[in-house]
Parts: C-alpha cells; sequence; structure tokens
C-alpha cells in the first residue's frame, strides 16, 4: 500500500499565527498516525507579497513546534513553466477563455479593426468557462472527513457552480490559487488534503479541475478555524496571535497545542 500524504501549504506573506499552527500540527499529526508523510509547500505565486523571511521564518516556527518535513520544500514560484502547460491543455480542452481588464478596455477594443484588435488585445486574465468544464466533468463529488460549515460530512457534492468564471490566471501572476494548489496536489501524489474550514467551497473548483484534467482526487478534512475574542477569523496582520509574538511572551510549543485545543488545559 502506497504512505497517505499530507501537506501543509502557508503563503509566505505574513508569520505563522495560531490557525496555521492548527493546521500544521493536525496535518503533522494525521500523518504520523497514518504512518505517512508530511509535506511543507510554499504558496509564494504572489511575488508583490510573498517575501523569503517569511519563508525563512515560517520555517523556525514550524521546527519550533516540533514538526519535521520532507525536503525539499517545494515553492510554487519556482513552477509557473509547469502551471502554464496546464493552462495550455485547458485551453486545448475548451474550457479556458482570455477575459479583459475592464469595460472601458473592451469598449476600446471594439472599435478598432479586428486584426488590429487581435495585437493590441492583451488579455488581462484568463477564465475557466465553468458551463463548458461542468457539462464535461459532469456532477462530482468529494470525500469530507473535518466537515463543511453546514456540518457537510462524508460524500459531499461539489458545488464548483458557487464560483462562476473563476479567473485561473493573470497577466502579472500567470496562474492562481485554484490551478496551483491542484497541480501541485497531484504532482506530489497528496492523498489528504487537511485545511480550514473557510477554504470548504474551494473544494468543489478543485475537484473540477481534478476531474477536466484527469487528476486524482484527495480525501478532504477541513477543520475548525481558530477564532479571535470576538469571533472573528485570526489575520497575520494581528501581531498578538502570531507564533513568535507568543514565544517571545515565553509560551512554549505544548502552551500553543493547548491553545488551538489539540491538548487538554
Ligand atoms: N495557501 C493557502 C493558505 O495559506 C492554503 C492552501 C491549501 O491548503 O489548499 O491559505
Amino acid at each position: 500500500m502506497v504512505a497517505p500524504v499530507f501537506r501543509f501549504a502557508p503563503s509566505p506573506n505574513g508569520y505563522l499565527h495560531l490557525g496555521h499552527a492548527l493546521s500544521a500540527m493536525l496535518n503533522f499529526d494525521m500523518a504520523r498516525a497514518a504512518g505517512g508523510r508530511f509535506l511543507l509547500r510554499m504558496e509564494d505565486i504572489d511575488a508583490a507579497r510573498c517575501r523569503p523571511h517569511f519563508a525563512d521564518a515560517i520555517c523556525e516556527d514550524l521546527r519550533w513546534l516540533g514538526l519535521l518535513w520532507e525536503e525539499p520544500v517545494r515553492r510554487q514560484s519556482a513552477h509557473f513553466h509547469d502551471y502554464r502547460a496546464a493552462l495550455e491543455r485547458l485551453e486545448a480542452l475548451g474550457v479556458i477563455y482570455p477575459s479583459f481588464e475592464s469595460r472601458g478596455e473592451i469598449a476600446r477594443l471594439v472599435g478598432q479593426e479586428r486584426s488590429a484588435l487581435l495585437q493590441s488585445a492583451k488579455p488581462y486574465a484568463l477564465r475557466l468557462d465553468m458551463s463548458a468544464a461542468f457539462t464535461r466533468a459532469g456532477a462530482l463529488t468529494f470525500v469530507e472527513t473535518g466537515g463543511g460549515p453546514r456540518g457537510e460530512l462524508g460524500i459531499v457534492t461539489a458545488m464548483p457552480q458557487l464560483w462562476g468564471d473563476v479567473v485561473l490566471a493573470r497577466k502579472e501572476v500567470p496562474t492562481s490559487y485554484h490551478l496551483s494548489v491542484v497541480m501541485d496536489d497531484a504532482w506530489q501524489g497528496v492523498t489528504h488534503v487537511v485545511r480550514g474550514r473557510d477554504l470548504f467551497h474551494a473544494t468543489g473548483v478543485h475537484r473540477l479541475l481534478q476531474a477536466v484534467l484527469g487528476l486524482p482526487a484527495p480525501v478532504y478534512h477541513h477543520h475548525r478555524l481558530v477564532l479571535d475574542p470576538e469571533g472573528e477569523k485570526l489575520s497575520k496582520s494581528t501581531q498578538a496571535t502570531s507564533l513568535r509574538a507568543l514565544r517571545a511572551a515565553g509560551a512554549n510549543p505544548v502552551d500553543i497545542r493547548r491553545m488551538v485545543g489539540l491538548a487538554p488545559e
């Protein structure tokens, strides 16, 4: 039997907080319990916001928590070429189309000769043609072992239609969260996607892309979110719950496990 593969996939655009700690530790614990592998992936496609020093800090915080992952760490920014190839496949299947910056841009282009239009037509984004992709894939389900926002559990119907014609690539970032996460999970042989419940609905789009591209479907586990005292989702910009601030204030990794509800008080 092939060992299960789990991954933690943060974006290095800030410091990790308690919510990330819960996600990373759950992945690590579940991989251990299943005799599986634990991978780390830096989702750094957004060059305007991601910084190498945040990637280094993430590794430092995870090591401090006592987590070990397989090297090398996959960095999405090193794989733009591969995402391009995936976009070409989607294009050949007729399920993506270029869209333009704004209505104004379209109005400007419409006034031109067709050849001039094609020359000056610089698509701003590539969008998934949701209805074409949906027709091609048919009804889809996924296995949920954590729980969706409405308690969805077990075999769940994927609802990519909720997203409309989602953007899969932009001029300045030639891929997107949805495309790169799906391609990387397949390339890395990920069998179990364990991540926050806020990404539950994204799974519909991911299942659709997997089906259209002939990729295997991992098992999904969307876990509860760590909330602040006001009941809001934690944010990377709130320093108080960052792992480094808590460490500086004297917390140890067992305290962090308690704070996120993975160890008894
Ligand atoms: N990079 C995403 C984030 O930091 C997580 C992606 C995933 O787990 O699918 O929210």
